[in-house]
């Protein structure tokens, strides 16, 4: 019973995998303990009232369903709150936990050099990362990583930290990414311990900041780092930085900023090409004491092409099926397991919808309808925005797609996310992790 208990959890995992956008969704799952599968009841263990929270919000839908497909019966979620889940998850090694604001985050232990494979794609980014690990502050400063969703930026950022922690462990290293950094700056502010966070930030041999394309709009923010960066630049400390897109394209960015991001070197991750993307799948697979058939990885690696964080998904889907069915896995079922062709499909309305409903846990029809309650209503606010924000729908079409509603209503929606996205960090970062988590499934060019 218990091993049926972990089949099931494992899966719901499996198929997780890949579509979770950030690290804070990934350590909510981490801190989570499947307790007990009776029935229709699936019960599991979280450390906090944060992370049932957080699960509960956003993924209470996507786990029942997955649990349910799992099961082949219709499964519910039952969510229990244990501090001693916090005690084995810990000594279990494992680095994710729910962050307080203040605390930093902490270095991927899996993420290191030794478990990144080299390829034409990302040549120059992992032969810069190395020297910059090896010689502080003396090889390139900055370094300047980009590229786009899933090919390894933050593997790359985690592997620099990793390497001087182990080799130098008198130097002080932070990893942050840029919404992190916004969250600080404004809990420092709010709480007057500004010269506090300058203090931290300005007195480190190493950081390490992901994504600096969020930081686009948040003027304070990018005043703060613009000092933090002049600060430990002038004294010879090291800086790393990774985004989306090169400096010249992070168009909402002050100009010395920017140009300040190309003084070191600039590096770019190509997608993986075919020979790379089987390397990576092996390497996954023995990470994970997996055997794998190497016509399965061969397939696998042809038919999805441009997303490492996609290949590892389909790779733990294909382990999970050989797992719970207890059989190898053929060609042909795999073949039927994949997303039918090797292009993102083009972001409609539709998934918008779907990704909100799932996260915020509310039906679609829920989001369409005239409900006026107010989650029900911040979370259609906020699919209305993305829509247009993503797909430069006209208001109309949006309302058509929204229950019939009145443009202008739909255009008060639009503007009233805007400015509450300006104002709030935290709803910033939700929005930019959906806004990820759609961009790295669907294609958004037109
Ligand atoms: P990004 O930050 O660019 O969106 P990540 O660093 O999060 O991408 O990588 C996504 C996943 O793909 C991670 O699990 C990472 O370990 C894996 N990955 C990407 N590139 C490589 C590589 N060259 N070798 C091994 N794993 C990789
Ligand atoms: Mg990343």
């Amino acid at each position: 019973m218990s091993e049926s208990l972990d089949l099931v959890w494992n899966s719901v995992l499996s198929s997780l995998q890949s579509d979770l956008p950030d690290d804070r969704d990934h350590a909510w799952f981490t801190a989570a303990r499947p307790l007990a599968l009776t029935g229709d009841a699936l019960t599991i263990a979280v450390p906090n009232g944060e992370t049932k929270g957080g699960l509960e919000r956003r993924y209470r839908g996507t786990i029942e369903r997955l649990a349910s497909s799992a099961c082949s019966r219709s499964i519910s979620l039952d969510i229990l709150v244990d501090a001693n889940t916090k005690a084995s998850q810990q000594s279990a090694g494992k680095d994710a936990m729910v962050l307080k604001p203040d605390e930093t985050i902490p270095l991927h232990p899996e993420y290191t050099f030794d478990s990144y494979i080299q390829g034409q794609n990302n040549r120059l980014a992992h032969a810069a990362s190395k020297a910059v690990a090896e010689r502080l502050g003396r090889a390139y400063n900055p370094l300047f990583i980009y590229g786009s969703v899933g090919l390894g930026k933050t593997h790359l950022l985690h592997s620099i930290g990793n390497y001087v922690r182990s080799t130098s462990r008198d130097k002080s290293i932070v990893f942050t990414t840029s919404e992190r950094f916004a969250i600080e700056l404004i809990n420092a502010i709010r709480n007057s311990s500004t010269p506090a966070f300058r203090e931290r930030y300005r007195s480190i041999d190493l950081l390490l900041i992901d994504d600096v394309h969020f930081l686009e709009g948040k003027e304070a923010t990018q005043e703060e780092l613009f000092h933090t960066f002049n600060e430990l630049y002038g004294s010879g400390k090291q800086i790393v930085l990774t985004s989306d897109r090169p400096p010249e394209d992070l168009s909402g960015l002050q100009e010395r900023l920017v140009s300040r991001f190309r003084w070191g070197l600039v590096a770019d991750i190509q997608p993986p090409d075919l020979e790379t993307r089987i390397a990576i799948l092996r390497e996954k697979a023995s990470q994970r004491h997996m055997e794998i058939d190497d016509s399965i990885l061969e397939l696998i690696a042809t038919r999805i092409s441009s997303n490492v964080r996609a290949l590892e998904g389909a790779l733990v889907k294909a382990l999970a099926y050989e797992e719970l069915q207890g059989e190898r896995l053929t060609p042909r079922t795999l073949e039927g397991m994949l997303p039918k062709e090797g292009r993102r499909p083009r972001l409609n309305i539709a998934h918008v919808k779907d990704e909100i409903a799932t996260r915020y846990g509310f039906a679609v029809s829920e989001l369409e309808g005239p409900s006026r309650k107010k989650d029900v209503s911040q979370a259609r606010h906020i699919a209305i925005y993305l829509s247009r924000e993503m797909m430069e729908h006209s208001f109309p079409t949006i309302g058509k797609a929204f229950g019939d509603r009145d443009h202008t209503t739909i255009m008060h929606a639009y503007s009233k996310i805007k400015t509450l996205v300006k104002e709030t960090p935290l709803l910033q970062a939700e929005v930019s992790d959906i806004r990820e988590s759609l961009a790295s499934r669907y294609s958004t060019i037109s």
